[in-house]
């Protein structure tokens, strides 16, 4: 099963109004090595146990100071905040569930994951005494958009105030339409609602928080074959779907749409590989995230007889996600299965909200020059490892204006910023990228252009190993021509899997496998 986007979490957040965080507790200078990963170490200028009090209860809450600012233990905040809090692996990533929103956060990295957005904290989470901990930043950009609370700080009194704002009355417009399958639903507010949505059997619900909606006149009528009923009281929308039928939903900003696409469920739909569980302290590859070069206005780099490379990508990862998974029991997501624009960032944020344990781009290279021929496979790094390279990711780094331009202080910060996230995994991707180069000099009749490094934007935000494969060059008429057969696109899949395979071998045992092992 593929998806196109990330898996949502179910839960019901639990919800306290106008509550105040007491922090009281004596500061405590001490050493506090960061015992999960060197990568999640933190200096700290002080730290203790807090008091966390709310309506007359204490509950002790961890907390350290840094050069930077202070950090606060998360868990006792989501036991009283509602929300879900989950542990990946090894402790390297966290992932938080509030409501509709899905964070990922990564101890040691200031790039906090939210939704499809990367977006940069001014400070790290780090884990102390095994707890994470997290900036104040963090709370306000999560349970502070999601639940409408503001959080203030009174560092003289040791007190985290938690508030919320007046209710707002807010008109709501809803829109429905189908269009090939997929029925869509548009709610449209004036500004941005504070809710929750509430899944059960074939119900969603809108549940207003803190804020009332003013339902539209007359009521919406819903002629559908997906969607039942939409009922609108001031306190919740009531979406009823028809049997079989699920939703995905998501945001639109200016003006805020919090939008429901309705679709049956296949069978294969509902016998996708599930979320497997995550609480076991071993290496495992169980998902791997396969994103396709390009999409949509970005066609790519384009052959001498037409092919874009944006299609021919979106074959290639299509088929190798299903391999994948017959050949390695392995999950696999698309991070796009359809010919739709979608950004670099995006990419990586998917991967990083589906608990990917590996991230692999494919793309079609192309050349000024006549005659380029072969593969190469990249990993990350700031400095390109030859000009050929920094040309690469040129190029792919290339969508339009939607990205800071390669050399201006933006870019530069972002990559310093990113490349943060993919650091504790360097190591692992470029024996991933070395494996799939020695596969694809084994078995093909492809120039070797080695394995190289170079800041390619889409690996950025990647918190687990993560490669760009470039898998020949599109731009010359011999090889665009190979990459249209269907057999030769089979045969550079089989090369990916074994690759993959072996590398998945690799790192969960630590055994050696030797390239072209089956
Ligand atoms: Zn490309």
């Amino acid at each position: 099963m593929l998806l196109s986007r990330p898996v949502k979490p179910r839960l019901s957040p639990r919800l306290c109004a106008g509550l105040l965080l007491l922090f009281s507790g004596a500061l405590a200078a001490q050493e506090d090595p960061a015992e999960a990963d060197p990568a999640a170490a933190v200096v700290l200028t002080g730290s203790g146990t807090a008091n966390l009090t709310l309506s007359g209860t204490a509950t002790p809450l961890a907390f350290g100071t840094t050069a930077t600012g202070l950090l606060v233990e998360l868990e006792p905040i989501v036991n009283r905040l509602g929300g879900r809090l989950e542990v990946g692996p090894l402790r390297q990533s966290y992932s938080l569930a509030i409501g509709e929103a899905l964070l990922v956060i990564v101890p040691g990295s200031p790039a906090l994951t939210s939704g499809t957005e990367i977006q940069a904290l001014s400070q790290a989470p780090a884990i102390v005494d095994g707890r994470l901990l997290v900036p104040l930043e963090l709370l306000e950009r999560s349970y502070g958009a999601q639940l409408g609370v503001t959080f203030a700080w009174d560092e003289a009194r040791a007190v985290l105030s938690v508030t919320r704002p007046p209710q707002r009355e807010l008109p709501l417009e809803v829109g429905l339409v189908h269009l090939q399958g997929v029925t869509t639903v548009v709610l449209q507010f004036p500004e941005a609602p504070r809710y929750r949505v509430v899944r059960s059997a074939g119900v969603y619900e809108v549940v207003l928080v803190g804020d009332r909606v003013v339902p539209p006149a007359p009521g919406p009528k819903v002629e559908d074959p997906w969607v039942r009923s939409i009922e609108v009281t001031p306190e919740r929308i009531r979406l009823e779907l028809a049997p079989d039928c699920a939703a995905e939903s998501y945001t639109l900003k200016t003006p805020f749409r919090l939008v429901f696409d309705v679709f049956k469920e296949t069978p294969a739909a509902t016998s996708a590989a599930p979320a497997l569980p995550r609480d076991s302290a071993r290496r495992v590859i169980r998902t791997v995230v396969i994103d396709p070069g390009h999409g949509g206005k970005e066609t790519g780099a384009l052959g001498p007889a037409g092919s874009a490379e944006k299609e021919l990508t979106l074959l290639i990862a299509k088929t190798l996600a299903a391999r994948l998974e017959q050949a390695l029991a392995v999950r696999t997501v698309l991070t796009r299965s359809d010919d739709v624009d979608l950004g670099l960032d995006e990419r990586s944020a998917l991967a990083n909200q589906n608990k990917a344990d590996l991230f692999l781009s494919v793309h079609l290279n192309s050349s000024v020059g006549r005659g380029a021929l072969g593969a190469e496979t990249y990993f990350l790094s700031l400095q390109a490892s030859d000009q050929r390279a920094a040309d690469a990711a040129a190029v792919e780094n290339y969508v339009g204006a939607a990205v800071a331009p390669a050399g201006s202080d933006d870019f530069e910060l972002q990559l310093l910023l990113w490349d943060l996230a993919q650091s504790q995994h360097l190591a692992a991707s470029q024996r991933l990228a070395t494996m799939i180069q020695e596969e694809l000099n084994r078995d093909l009749d492809l120039r070797d252009r080695g394995v190289k490094q170079a800041p390619f934007r889409v690996l950025m935000g990647a918190a687990m190993p993560a490669v760009l494969v470039e898998l020949g060059f599109i731009s010359t008429k011999d090889e665009e021509q190979r990459l249209r057969t269907p057999e030769y696109r089979a045969q550079l899949v089989e090369t990916l899997v074994r690759a993959v395979g072996r590398f998945k071998v690799e790192y969960e045992t630590g055994a050696t496998v030797p390239a072209g092992a089956p």
